[in-house]
């Protein structure tokens, strides 16, 4: 079975651009939807994403919308974590795809990483 992981130098995630995520107000609260798009850069990339090591410059300190957990999953989309595993791996290889291409290297290595 196909077990969602995150995998390095892929960021792909911290393209924030709300024009591609036309459903934000339907899943973050207001608070949250103003502290989303504060960290929008002008080239929609996430000001906390650094682009040399495509690492998380406030990683500990990301906000609640960034991370993968159940009970984040479950607020903010309704899945229930028996769901969380495939609904993690669909909302990733789409953001991949979208961002670097369904066929670049972060998505072959997401792919092979969560073990298609
Ligand atoms: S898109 Fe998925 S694999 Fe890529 S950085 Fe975000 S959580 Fe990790
Ligand atoms: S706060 Fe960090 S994890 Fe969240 S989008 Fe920005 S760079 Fe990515």
């Amino acid at each position: 079975m196909a077990t969602w992981q995150c995998v390095k130098n892929c960021g792909a995630c911290c393209q924030l651009d709300p024009g591609d995520r036309p459903d934000l107000p339907s899943y973050l609260s207001p608070e949250e939807l103003q502290h989303y798009l504060s960290l929008v850069g002008a080239d929609g990339w996430c000001i906390n994403f650094d682009h040399s090591t495509r690492e998380c410059r406030v990683y500990d300190q990301r906000p609640r919308f960034c991370r993968v957990a159940p009970e984040v999953f479950h607020d903010l989309y309704g899945i229930e974590p028996a769901d969380l595993n495939e609904f993690a791996i669909d909302c990733c290889r789409e953001q991949i795809d979208g961002v670097y291409g369904d066929r670049s290297l972060e998505s072959l290595r997401f792919e092979q990483a969560v073990g298609f």
